[in-house]
């Protein structure tokens, strides 16, 4: 048995009440909640009043009291180990001498077997009975709706980074690049870096990063995506606008990672979605990126509430209005009066504005009328490759009539 000790979690401090009210109720002196893995039982708590049994300890599955009982070769309840030639011959029989023992599967909701839930004496006891089986099935379900959620959490991790892990080993995600265009001359100033990951994962890039971010290696995704982008900008003109977490951009790779790149090309676009928690943190940490001329955007502006605190708190550079104000403009008026009021804004904070989501010619003139700067949306172009991209893209003055 190999002792690993560790603190207990909130979960393993309700399991091991559970394990009392079994080794009390049934009179043993050993209680424990293993979980089974092919080879391997786990003892992940033990309520024991012997210091030789403890948390974490291991033992081979197979020669197992609880792998016995799960095949049907022995009876869950056993009030004299000794009298049983299968169970006897086991090594528990022998070290650590256990001589009576009740053994329930916990299995979850979907019906899979995580474990068992026992109790164990080191004496016979002939007065164990079904009754005090029937005590731990109850028990030994009180611990799967216990342990439930953190099996299912941790799966949904290592099922992330099943699929991640790869990617991240080979360098990250591609990256395609959508050009930003001034509405009044056509010309295209910058892109947008946008990261692909593989079609067939079914999940918008927005989906993987914060994944990745709920399992610790949101940064590194990010930092990945960063370097991809920038690989790219000897083979492109005009500005790169990169998206950054903020957790990202308190992060020192991230500034060793900026720091070998042209600054005066790069924005960094910053999500309105982003909480903030500390405004002082984030422009102390911009102050010197933003002295060696990077530029910062706020991103998905009228998206929701926290823009425009954004907005004061940073002064940023650019203002990106969100697609959800953004599509439709030419025919609402309520959208019309927003952009125009945030355009208002953006420039008195002095700030230029760029409108996403420009998916018509409508919307595209409409923009440009209230004094939106810079356009970006499929009317122009998907994201694409640095080949596919103009240097200028015209917005047509005349209606086309088959439109
Ligand atoms: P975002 O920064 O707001 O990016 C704009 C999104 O709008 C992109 O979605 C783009 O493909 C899409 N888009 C552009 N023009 C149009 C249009 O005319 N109509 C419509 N319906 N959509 C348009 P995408 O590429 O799926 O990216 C989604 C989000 O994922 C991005 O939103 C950004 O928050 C995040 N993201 C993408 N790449 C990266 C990255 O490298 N790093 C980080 N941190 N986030 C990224
Ligand atoms: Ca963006
Ligand atoms: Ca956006």
């Amino acid at each position: 048995m190999a002792p690993t000790r560790r603190e207990r979690s909130d979960t393993d401090l309700k399991i091991a009440e559970l394990l009392r009210t079994a080794k009390e109720s049934l009179g043993l002196s050993l209680a424990f909640l293993s979980r089974l893995d092919e080879e391997v039982q786990y003892l992940e708590v033990v309520e024991s009043a012997f210091p030789l049994f403890h948390d974490g300890q291991t033992q081979a599955r197979a020669t197992s009291l609880c792998q016995a009982i799960l095949d049907g070769k022995l009876p869950s309840v056993i009030p004299n180990v000794a009298k049983l030639p299968e169970a006897k011959r086991l090594p528990a029989a022998r070290f650590p001498r256990i001589r009576s023992y009740v053994s329930v599967p916990v299995s979850l909701s979907d019906g899979s077997l995580y474990g068992t839930f026992c109790a164990a004496g080191f004496t016979a006891d002939k007065e164990l009975n079904k009754r005090d089986r029937a005590l731990m099935e109850v028990l030994a379900s009180a611990a799967a709706t216990i342990i439930e959620p953190g099996v299912r959490e941790r799966q949904r991790e290592a099922d992330i980074r099943s699929e991640l892990q790869p990617l991240i080993d080979a360098g990250g995600p591609d990256v395609v690049l959508q050009p930003i265009v001034a509405l009044a001359s056509g010309v295209r100033e910058g892109v947008e870096a946008l990261s692909r990951f593989p079609r067939d994962w079914g999940k918008a890039p927005d989906v993987v990063f914060a994944e990745a971010a709920s399992i610790g290696v949101g940064t590194q995704l990010e930092l990945l995506a960063l370097r991809r982008a920038a690989s790219l900008l000897p083979h492109i003109s005009g500005y790169m606008a990169i998206n950054v977490s903020p957790l990202t951009l308190l992060d020192e790779r991230c500034h060793v990672a900026l720091a070998e790149l042209p600054t005066e090309r790069i924005v960094l676009e910053l999500s309105e979605h982003d909480p903030v928690e500390d405004y002082d943190l984030l422009r102390e940490t911009l102050a010197p990126l933003r002295h060696e001329g990077i530029r910062l955007a706020i991103d998905d502006v009228g998206a929701g509430f926290s823009s425009l605190r954004h907005i004061l708190m940073t002064s940023p550079d650019v203002i990106k209005l969100d697609r959800s104000i953004v599509a439709g403009v030419a025919d609402d008026h309520v959208l019309r009066t927003l952009v125009h009021s945030l355009v208002d804004f953006g420039h008195g904070a002095g700030a230029t504005v760029v409108a996403e989501g420009v998916e018509t010619r409508d919307d595209a003139l409409e923009l440009r009328e209230v004094g939106v700067d810079f356009a970006q949306g499929w009317y122009f172009a998907r994201p694409g490759t640095p080949e596919q991209l103009a240097d200028r893209y015209e917005i047509d003055e005349v209606p086309n009539p088959s439109a």
